[in-house]
C-alpha cells in the first residue's frame, strides 16, 4: 500500500483526494492546519465558486509557457468532464465562467470530499511544521507513518490576517528549493491624493495601466471608489499585469467614463446642457464641478496595492522552474506541488481554481501510474 500525503485540504488537496480515493492501492493522509476544508473555496466567487473558465488562455497567467505546458495536458472540457464524474452539474456565464448549477460552493467540496473514504486519513487541525526526508521516505512532524509521496497543496497567505499568515510554507525552508515572496494580486490600489469625495461611488469604465507612458493592460469593467483607493474586477485584473512588472515605479491607471460613447463632444455638451450631470455618476460629477478633468482620461497615481488580507492570491510561491512537467520537485523525487503554493497565478474568471484542479490532475496521474 503507498502511503500519499497531502499537505492543505483547499481547492487543490481536496481535489487530489478526490481523485485518488478511487484506487484502493493508496492510502491518503490529508492535512489542514484549519478545522473545516475548503476554505478558500467557500469563499471563492462571491459564495459561489467560480470554478473555471472555457476559455482559459496562457497569457492570462504571469507564466504563459508554464500554463500552456499545464493546458496542453488539462483543458476546460477535460476538467469538466473530470467534475461530471464526480456528478457535479454545472452551468456557464455568458463570459465562459463555470459555477455549480447549485451556484453555492459549497456544493463544490461537498463532491470532493469524503472523509469517511477507506482509504483517506482526515488530519485536521493538524499543522505542518516539519517535512523530512528519510532515505526513500518522507516525514511529517512526528506523525507515525512514512510516505512514499508528498503533495505540497498548501495555498498562499492571500486573503489572510497576519497572524494567521505564519508556517503557511515554513516548513520547506530546509529543503532548499527557491521560493519567490508572496505578494499581493488580484487586489485595489491605493492611490496617491486620493479624491475622497468619489468614496462609494460604482462605475463602469474602460481601466488602463500605465507606466510612464507605457501602455500595459486595458480593461473594461466596473470599478469601485473605496475610502482611499479603488477595487473591482477590472482593477483586480490590472494588479495581476502591475505584479508582471519588474520595476513598480511611475504607475497610473487612466480611467475612460465615456466608453458608451466615445464621440461626445464634451466641450460642446457642457456649452448646451451647462454641466456634465446628465453623464457622469453624482459623485463623478461633483469633482467635476470642483476641478474639471478630461473624462476620457481620469488619471489616478498608484501608491501600492492593498495588503494581502484584501488579495484573493498571491504572486510567488515556489519558482516553476524547480519543476519537471508531472510537477514532481527536480531535488526530490517524491515531492510534488500543485495550486497556488507554485508561483503561479492568473486574471479573475476561474484561471487560479482552474490551475489549482488541472495541476492536481496531473500530480494524480503520476501518483497512481506509479
Ligand atoms: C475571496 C476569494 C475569492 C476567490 N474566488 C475565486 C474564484 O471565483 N475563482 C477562482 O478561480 N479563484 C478564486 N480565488 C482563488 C482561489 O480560491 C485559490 O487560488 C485556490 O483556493 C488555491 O487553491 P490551493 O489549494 O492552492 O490553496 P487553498 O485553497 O488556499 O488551500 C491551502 C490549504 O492549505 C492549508 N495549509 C496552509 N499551510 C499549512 C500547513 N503548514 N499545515 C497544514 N495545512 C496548511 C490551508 O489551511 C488551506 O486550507 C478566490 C480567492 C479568494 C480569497
Amino acid at each position: 500500500m503507498r502511503q500519499i500525503a497531502i499537505i492543505g485540504a483547499g481547492a487543490s488537496g481536496l481535489f487530489l483526494s478526490r481523485l485518488l480515493r478511487e484506487h484502493p492501492d493508496v492510502e491518503i493522509h490529508i492535512f489542514d492546519r484549519c478545522k473545516q476544508v475548503g476554505t478558500k473555496l467557500r469563499a471563492s466567487g462571491g459564495g459561489k465558486a467560480n470554478l473555471f473558465n472555457e476559455q482559459i488562455t496562457p497569457d492570462c497567467y504571469n507564466h504563459p509557457e508554464f500554463a500552456a505546458q499545464i493546458l496542453q495536458k488539462v483543458t476546460p472540457e477535460r476538467l469538466r468532464q473530470v467534475f461530471e464524474s464526480f456528478g457535479l452539474l454545472m452551468s456557464t456565464d455568458e463570459e465562459g465562467r463555470v459555477y455549480p448549477l447549485s451556484q453555492f460552493s459549497q456544493t463544490a467540496v461537498d463532491v470532493l470530499w469524503e472523509p469517511e473514504a477507506p482509504n483517506i486519513h482526515s488530519n485536521m487541525d493538524y499543522e505542518v511544521k516539519k517535512l523530512t526526508r528519510d532515505g526513500d521516505y518522507w516525514r511529517i512532524n512526528d506523525y507515525p507513518i512514512v510516505f512514499n509521496d508528498v503533495v505540497l497543496a498548501s495555498g498562499s497567505p492571500a486573503n489572510m490576517i497576519p497572524k494567521n499568515r505564519r508556517q503557511y510554507n515554513e516548513y520547506l525552508t530546509s529543503l532548499g528549493i527557491k521560493i519567490h515572496p508572496c505578494v499581493p494580486s488580484l487586489v485595489g490600489f491605493k492611490i496617491k491624493d486620493y479624491p475622497t469625495l468619489l468614496s462609494g461611488c460604482r462605475v463602469k469604465a474602460i481601466a488602463s495601466l500605465y507606466q510612464g507612458n507605457r501602455l500595459i493592460h486595458k480593461e473594461f469593467g466596473e470599478i469601485t471608489f473605496k475610502d482611499d483607493g479603488i477595487s473591482g474586477i477590472v482593477i483586480l485584473n490590472l494588479s495581476a499585469y502591475y505584479n508582471r512588472l519588474e520595476e513598480k515605479t511611475d504607475c497610473h491607471i487612466s480611467l475612460n467614463f465615456l466608453y458608451h460613447n466615445e464621440i461626445l463632444d464634451t466641450k460642446e455638451h457642457l456649452r448646451q446642457h451647462g454641466s456634465l450631470q446628465g453623464v457622469l455618476h453624482p459623485k463623478l460629477n461633483a469633482l467635476y464641478e470642483r476641478k474639471p478633468f478630461d473624462i476620457k482620461n481620469f488619471d489616478l497615481i498608484i501608491d501600492e496595492p492593498y495588503d494581502l488580507a484584501f488579495a484573493q492570491v498571491c504572486h510567488g510561491g515556489i519558482d516553476v522552474n524547480e519543476v519537471a512537467e508531472n510537477l514532481v520537485l527536480k531535488k526530490h523525487p517524491h515531492l510534488f506541488a500543485i495550486g497556488e503554493m507554485l508561483d503561479m497565478d492568473g486574471i479573475c474568471g476561474g484561471y487560479n481554481l482552474f490551475f489549482a484542479f488541472a495541476s492536481a490532475i496531473i500530480v494524480a496521474g503520476n501518483i497512481i501510474k506509479k
